[in-house]
């Protein structure tokens, strides 16, 4: 896995970018499970430059001793607890933010609501006084309610620019890949499945239809693939039994996300992910769709494409929950102090 991701972005970006400005990111919630193989990730990208690893635990300075062992250019610092922050987010071009607890069996992303969203409020509150023009993505869960509350943390603000707050949906789009991959006998690294809506049961859809290469599947297969891309991150968190929730895969999909906003920044054409970011593309005022990332944040939504009737019903199913998800987490970040 690690090494896959090193090809795919991290040679490409030495080859383009060496003499460019090196720019800075700053990981939040970067000693957890998630955190550590994200930053591990990081730390090879030659277009970053500084990176900020900010946590609460007393663990921070010594995955960061560690990590600033690897003989790779970027300078890394520690940020331990919320004082420490602002130090942490000063000048940095990108934050993400996988800070919080993970699902234990039996739990769904919206459980976390009540310790993550606070987390992620007052992280995002230091992020929009300190660093108000950074490219900011959200893995904390639940994301469907965690993006809207940031967005009315920036709102009272002043500062909320909806170009540039994400939500991360990559590994939605990772496992699609694979899991198509397996059923068809493709090399994984040449499948494009887009996945939209949001990042939770039946929020998350996937436009098999819009899959390159072509693939079609007998209906019967293709609802089997879409519940378990539904379903997988349970798959995972069954699979640890109590010790947490999907982290290397994510880690891997949040480096990927987190590089295609530096390679956006730096002026790289063509940076296209899906991600859940503020739209108009359905009555969701949320709403993941592929995007295009420019130096500024979003440039394009290319919104939904064309659906099968299939997709259209999974839209349809999904936009009461969202909906609700939403309005839990704008309502929170509305009351926030
Ligand atoms: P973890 O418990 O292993 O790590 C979380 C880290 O956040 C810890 O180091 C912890 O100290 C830190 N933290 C807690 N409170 C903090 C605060 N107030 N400020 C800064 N840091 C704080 O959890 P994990 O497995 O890394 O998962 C992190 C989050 O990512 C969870 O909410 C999980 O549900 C979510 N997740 C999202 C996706 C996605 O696709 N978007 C996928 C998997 C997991």
């Amino acid at each position: 896995m690690f090494s896959k991701v090193l090809n795919t972005i991290v040679q490409q970006s030495t080859r383009q970018y060496s003499c460019k400005k090196g720019l800075k990111v700053t990981v939040c919630g970067g000693s957890g499970g998630i955190g550590q193989p994200l930053s591990l990730l990081l730390k090879q990208s030659p277009i970053i430059k500084d990176l900020a690893i900010y946590d609460i635990a007393p663990v921070t300075p010594g995955v960061v001793a560690d990590l600033s062992h690897m003989d790779t250019n970027s300078n890394v610092t520690s940020h331990v607890g919320l004082d420490n922050l602002k130090d942490a987010v000063a000048n940095t071009d990108v934050v993400i933010v996988p800070a919080g607890i993970p699902r234990k069996p039996g739990m769904t992303r919206d459980d976390l609501f009540n310790t993550n969203i606070s987390i992620v409020c007052d992280i995002i509150k230091v992020v929009g006084q300190v660093a108000p023009n950074a490219l900011v993505g959200i893995i904390s869960n639940p994301v469907n309610s965690a993006v809207p509350a940031a967005a009315e943390i920036l709102k009272k603000l002043n500062v909320y620019d909806p170009k540039k707050l994400f939500g991360v949906t990559t590994l939605d789009i990772v496992r699609s890949n694979r899991f198509v991959a397996e059923l068809k006998g493709l090399q994984a690294s040449e499948v494009n499945v887009p996945v939209i809506g949001g990042h939770s049961g039946v929020t998350i859809i996937p436009l098999i239809s819009q899959a390159t290469p072509n693939v079609s599947f007998e209906q019967d297969v293709l609802v089997k693939l879409t519940k378990r891309i539904q379903e997988a991150g349970t798959e995972v968190v069954q699979a640890k039994a109590g010790a947490g929730s999907a982290t290397l895969s994510m880690a891997y999909a949040g480096a990927r996300f987190t590089i295609s906003m530096c390679k956006a920044i730096l002026g790289e054409p063509n940076v296209i992910e899906c991600s859940y970011v503020e739209s108009t593309v359905t009555d969701s005022p949320f709403f993941s769709t592929p995007v295009l990332i420019g130096k500024n944040g979003i440039e394009k939504n290319f919104g939904l494409g064309k659906l099968s009737d299939y997709e259209n019903e999974l839209v349809k199913a999904a936009l009461p929950e969202l909906a609700s998800n939403i309005k839990k987490g704008a309502d929170f970040g509305k009351n926030y102090k």
